[in-house]
């Protein structure tokens, strides 16, 4: 399937099976497995798998398309459908290829999710404090303390893990986890304020033991910092797709809302809202598609393994997240505006779409983190400043 019949399925997609869909979308019930079964029917999971596990092979900048097309219908569909990116970017760059095949194969014909477990509750975004600790014992790896955040773990068919070493103090691994181990317990379902769709769970490692074959190559936490720069890509392009929903629907009001005896689609105050969206939308699109075009310029490389451990995050995708999370959230407040009582009622999409919004800015580093970040590796730097 090409890029463009891919683009063409998702908008499809989002268009009879997530528009109009707020009541279960937005109902907090069980994540809704069956709407996500139908788009692997489709054969569109997981479409940026290689192919030589049986993979679509869309790349990050086409991934951006299709993902600004499921969030214009839901940005928690959006989110569960692609975050499976983070784990499988890590298991294709730095897993064995007998773990690529293993893991990877199954997720691209049948769909399927992963999911990725870095997020701690004492060490917050300073992943070298986590404390969850990966022992040797003969040929196994035996995993033991609690991950805060992690997104689709309780139907994901596989983990990958960032644990500090018990063996080698001030060093992390990555580790692949069958998520039917003994030891892996869903502590809890978070009740988030949007993306309400999508699960995400606290997770504790008792006595967790894989084979130590299943560690993945590197650094672990630089292996984290190499894969965010996909779901970091695709996370800000939901705010594109959020953004374009908003503006929709703010013309659909604006036609039928009178002011001043006029429909407010014909005053000038509305057309400068709008005009002013229309600009941070293309802004904002125009970013993630370039920092998805930089990564898979690397991808393409013949070493991208060790060119992006050379990079680690690069700041194309820092720029799109915390860009399109701040222009989003100022969309998300004129849309709010524009609809009077009415849009801070539950009634109204509008505020669906603000809580939705919110999390660009919040999940993978808040912007404080990723000012810091991008202070710290592309400005103190004098070589690498544009
Ligand atoms: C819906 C959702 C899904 C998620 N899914 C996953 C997942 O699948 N896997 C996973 O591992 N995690 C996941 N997370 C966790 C998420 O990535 C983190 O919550 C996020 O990165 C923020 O980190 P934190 O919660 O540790 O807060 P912190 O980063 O610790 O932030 C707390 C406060 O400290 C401040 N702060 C932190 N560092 C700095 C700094 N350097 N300079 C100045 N101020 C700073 C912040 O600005 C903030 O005010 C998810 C979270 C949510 C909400």
């Amino acid at each position: 399937m090409s890029a463009s019949v891919v683009l063409q399925q998702a908008r499809e997609f989002a268009a009879a099976e997530l528009v109009g869909r707020q009541a279960l979308l937005d109902s907090f019930a069980d994540a809704p497995l069956p709407l996500y079964r139908s788009f692997a029917d489709l054969g569109l999971a997981n479409w940026w798998l290689p192919a030589d596990v049986g993979g679509l092979a869309i790349g990050l900048e086409g991934s951006v398309g299709v993902v600004s097309e499921l969030s214009y219908g839901d940005a928690g569909a959006a989110f569960t459908l692609f975050l499976s990116v983070l784990g499988t970017t890590i298991v294709d760059l730095y897993g064995s290829p007998e773990l690529r095949k293993r893991y990877l194969a199954p997720l691209a014909a049948d769909g399927g999710f992963c999911a990725t477990l870095g997020s701690e509750h004492e060490a917050g975004s300073e992943l070298t404090r986590m404390s969850t600790s990966a022992a040797r014992h003969g040929d196994d790896i035996v995993l033991n303390g609690e991950k805060s955040f992690s997104t689709n773990v309780a139907f994901a068919d596989f983990l990958v893990v960032v644990a500090k070493s018990a063996d080698a103090p001030g060093e992390h691994v990555a580790v692949v986890v069958d998520r039917d181990t003994p030891g892996v317990q869903v502590v809890k379902r978070w009740e988030m304020l949007g993306l309400r769709s999508s699960a995400t769970y606290q997770v504790r490692f008792a006595d967790c033991r894989v084979p130590a074959a299943n560690l993945l190559a590197g650094p672990g936490i630089r292996l984290l910092e190499v894969a965010l720069n996909a779901s970091r890509t695709l996370i800000a392009t939901t705010a594109v797709g959020v953004a374009r929903r908003i503006r929709d629907l703010c013309m659909d009001y604006a036609e039928t809302k009178t002011v001043q005896g006029a429909p407010l689609v014909g005053h000038p105050v509305f057309g400068g809202k709008l005009g002013q969206i229309e600009m941070q939308i293309e802004v904002m699109a125009n970013q993630c598609a370039a920092a998805g075009r930089r990564f898979d310029q690397i991808m393409a490389g013949p070493a991208a393994a060790d060119e992006f451990l050379r990079h680690g995050t690069l700041r194309a995708a820092l720029a799109a997240k915390m860009f399109c999370g701040q222009a989003g959230w100022e969309i998300a407040g004129v849309g709010s505006e524009m609809f009077g009582g009415f849009g801070y009622t539950r009634e109204s999409d509008i505020g669906k779409l603000l809580r939705d919004m919110r999390y660009v800015s919040l999940v993978e580093g808040g912007d404080d983190v990723t000012r810091d970040l991008i202070f710290n590796r592309y400005v103190i730097p004098v070589m690498k400043r544009v």
